[in-house]
């Protein structure tokens, strides 16, 4: 049994296709939606965990590509260099988790890893590539 945790991204023209749904009944996953949520431009956000084979595991990906669905494997965990940041707040504004936030009476941005879901969206939006991703 092999367990992935994956970043879903759909667009609004597939947003509302029953994506998921097809994942239980035709590849005997099993799957835990460990966060999801439609942001304002109605593009569906999903970090799903899901165990089943390999094989199985390997066709649903492919299934979800053909459907149009954004895939990448969630992080394996994030470190701020605040050596690095600028305190621009970039990464708070698009952090699922919340694990960004500003300090109130430094106005410095900090990272709470305990809030982290690994979803990875702020991997590449750092201007001076602050946010990293362990190995
Ligand atoms: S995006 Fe980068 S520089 Fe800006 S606050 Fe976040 S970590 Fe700091
Ligand atoms: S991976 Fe980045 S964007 Fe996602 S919850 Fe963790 S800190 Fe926030």
């Amino acid at each position: 049994m092999a367990t992935e945790k994956l970043m879903l991204n759909f667009s609004p023209k597939i947003v509302k296709k029953p994506i998921v749904y097809r994942i239980v009944k035709d590849f005997d996953l099993e799957f835990n939606i460990l966060r999801a949520e439609i942001t304002s431009d109605l593009e569906g956000k999903m970090l799903l965990e899901i165990k089943g084979s390999k094989e199985k595991i390997k066709e649903c990906k492919k299934y979800l590509l053909k459907e149009g669905v954004e895939l990448r494997e969630a992080a394996k965990g994030i470190i701020l260099d605040k050596e690095e940041c600028i305190n621009c707040g970039i990464c708070i504004s698009l952090c699922l988790g919340k694990a960004f936030y500003l300090k109130e009476d430094t106005y410095e941005v900090n990272f709470d890893k305990n809030k982290c879901i690994l979803c990875g969206l702020c991997l590449n939006c750092c201007p001076v590539n602050a946010i990293k991703s362990k190995i």
